[in-house]
C-alpha cells in the first residue's frame, strides 16, 4: 500500500487559475479567505518537497479533476489536494504551454461587486461595470446578454511560491498505473458510487 493512500483530500477550494507571471506558467489554487491561505501554505505546501510535488489532471466531458500532492517534510499535517472542474480557456492554454515546468502559488479570490470598482471594470459577463445599471439591481443594459447582476473578482497571488516539475495529463483508463491519480478517484469517485 502507498503511504499516499492516508492523506486527507482537500478540496474546499474556489477553483484553479492558470497565469503567465514570472516567465512561467503559474498554477494557482484559489482560496476565498486570507488567513485560511497563509495557513494552507505554512501547515501544508511550506514543509513539500519540491522534486515531489506532482500535479494531475485527468478530463471528463467538459470538466476535468485537477489533482495535486506531495510528500511532505511534516506528514501529519500534508493534504492532498483535488477539484472537479469546468475546462476552460486558461486551462487547455496551460495544457499546451506548461513545458514540462510551473509555479504553484496560492492565489486569494476576492469577489467584487460593482460599487467596489473602476467603471471600466469588466464583469463576467464581458461588459464593463459602466454598461450595469446601478438603479436596476446592477443588470447589464447590453439587450442581447442575460446578465442580471454585475460580478467580478480579483486575484491576489501570494508571493511564495514552490516548483512543479512532475505535470502529467492522464485519461481515465489509465489512472491505476498513476498512484496519485489512482487513490484519488477510488477515495473520491468509485468508493462513493451506487
Ligand atoms: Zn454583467
Ligand atoms: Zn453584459
Amino acid at each position: 500500500m502507498s503511504t499516499q493512500s492516508s492523506i486527507p483530500w482537500f478540496d474546499n477550494f474556489m477553483g484553479v487559475a492558470y497565469r503567465y507571471y514570472d516567465l512561467r506558467m503559474n498554477v494557482i489554487p484559489l482560496i476565498s479567505d486570507r488567513k485560511e491561505s497563509a495557513s494552507l501554505w505554512h501547515d501544508t505546501i511550506h514543509w513539500w518537497l519540491d522534486p515531489s510535488i506532482k500535479i494531475r489532471f485527468v478530463e471528463t466531458g467538459n470538466k476535468y479533476w485537477f489533482i495535486m500532492g506531495s510528500d511532505s517534510q511534516k506528514p501529519d499535517t500534508n493534504l492532498s489536494f483535488f477539484k472537479i472542474l469546468q475546462k476552460s480557456k486558461n486551462y487547455e492554454r496551460f495544457k499546451k504551454g506548461h513545458g514540462g515546468e510551473a509555479y504553484l502559488r496560492l492565489g486569494v479570490y476576492t469577489k467584487k461587486s460593482l460599487s467596489d470598482v473602476k467603471k471600466s471594470a469588466l464583469c463576467n459577463c464581458g461588459h464593463k461595470a459602466d454598461d450595469h445599471d446601478e438603479g436596476d439591481n446592477d443588470v447589464c443594459l447590453y439587450n442581447d446578454c442575460d446578465c442580471k447582476q454585475f460580478s467580478s473578482f480579483q486575484v491576489n497571488l501570494l508571493k511564495r511560491k514552490k516548483t512543479i516539475t512532475n505535470i502529467v495529463f492522464l485519461e481515465e483508463k489509465d489512472v491505476k498505473d498513476d498512484p496519485l491519480t489512482w487513490n484519488c478517484l477510488n477515495a473520491n469517485k468509485y468508493s462513493k458510487q451506487n
